[in-house]
């Protein structure tokens, strides 16, 4: 199996799509909606990755649908899996149990056939506690990364960061790993400035000089309104530009699907059709988008779309 910076050398890398909404979809994963407000940032065990330990069958599956779709990655669900999140969602003394599992369920499906990334993402003290709490982000954020290079993945996707700071924070923790690490802001509530105030061509500059293997953005957005901001990311920076978007349609006034009234519970009325991602992998394909997935609200059903957009333009 190549590396993924190989792979990135190769042509357009196809990823997998989202776990956690299809896994709650199905009734494996907890959105917290029946307690609290979610997409507040500061809520307590919504959208955490314990799948992992108490339904493995139910994520393998999953794994199977988008290795089978032609998925080259397999994303580990270890999404919102720093002892952090997982502790105020009462999974903490877990935190081991949960990434290991995770990092082994994706390895057994993926079998030499696709790479397996360890997914990290932000911590969410910041949006609770403020600046002053990066320094324990990050070191939360390098015991995770640890955890995932002891049980044995091929690189890091750091994704779902709202600032570019935490971001940055995480991207040392990884260089200090060794693994590589391909990194995707999400931008909101609107596409022009991520949440600590930087320019989507600032953030890619920026992460691309920190050794970033690949620079982007992820969930949030369906295709069409994240392409602008990935064309800025593309002029800015000389590294692969990496494109996972969310399946939900978001509004001029508000280019983000979690602060729309129907997240997350009647997130089937502003569902895109997959037929958006045949057009976005056409686009992919033909401006040199290094790699391609889905997020939130991308079934295997989505991929197989990706897949067909980037054969029909080669
Ligand atoms: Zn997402």
């Amino acid at each position: 199996m190549k590396s993924i910076t190989d792979l990135l050398k190769q042509g357009v890398v196809l990823g997998d799509g989202g776990y956690l909404i299809e896994l709650e979809r199905r009734g494996y994963v907890d959105s917290g909606s029946r307690r609290e407000k979610v997409g507040t940032g500061k809520g307590s065990g919504q959208f955490t990755p314990e799948v992992a330990i108490e339904n493995p069958d139910a994520l393998r599956e999953l794994h199977r649908e988008f290795l089978k779709a032609g998925s080259q990655v397999l994303q580990a669900l270890t999404f919102f899996g720093t002892r952090e999140k997982l502790n105020r969602a009462g999974f903490g003394e877990q935190t081991e149990a949960i990434n290991n599992a995770a990092v082994r369920i994706a390895r057994e499906v993926a079998g030499g056939q696709a790479l397996v990334a360890g997914s990290v993402s932000r911590t969410q003290l910041i949006e609770r506690e403020g600046p002053g709490a990066l320094g324990q982000a990050k070191d939360l954020i390098a015991e995770q990364i640890r955890l995932l290079k002891d049980a044995g993945v091929d690189f890091l996707i750091l994704e779902t960061f709202f600032r570019l700071d935490e971001m940055l924070a995480a991207l040392d923790a990884a260089n200090a790993s060794g693994l590589p690490a391909v990194t995707t802001l999400s931008f909101r509530p609107l596409v022009t400035r991520c949440s600590d105030d930087h320019t989507p061509a600032e953030c890619a500059r920026v992460l691309a000089d920190h050794g970033a293997v690949a620079v982007g953005a992820n969930c949030e957005q369906e295709p069409a309104r994240m392409l602008p901001l990935l064309r800025e990311m593309r002029k800015a920076a000389d590294v692969p530009i990496a494109a996972q978007p969310a399946a939900f349609r978001t509004t001029d006034e508000c280019h983000c699907f979690t602060r729309q009234p129907a997240f997350p519970d009647n997130l089937e009325t502003i569902q895109v059709s997959r037929h958006e991602f045949v057009e976005f992998g056409k686009i992919a394909e033909a401006e040199g988008i290094g790699y391609v997935g889905g997020c939130c609200g991308c079934n295997a059903a989505y991929i197989r779309a990706l897949a067909d957009g980037l054969a029909e333009s080669k």
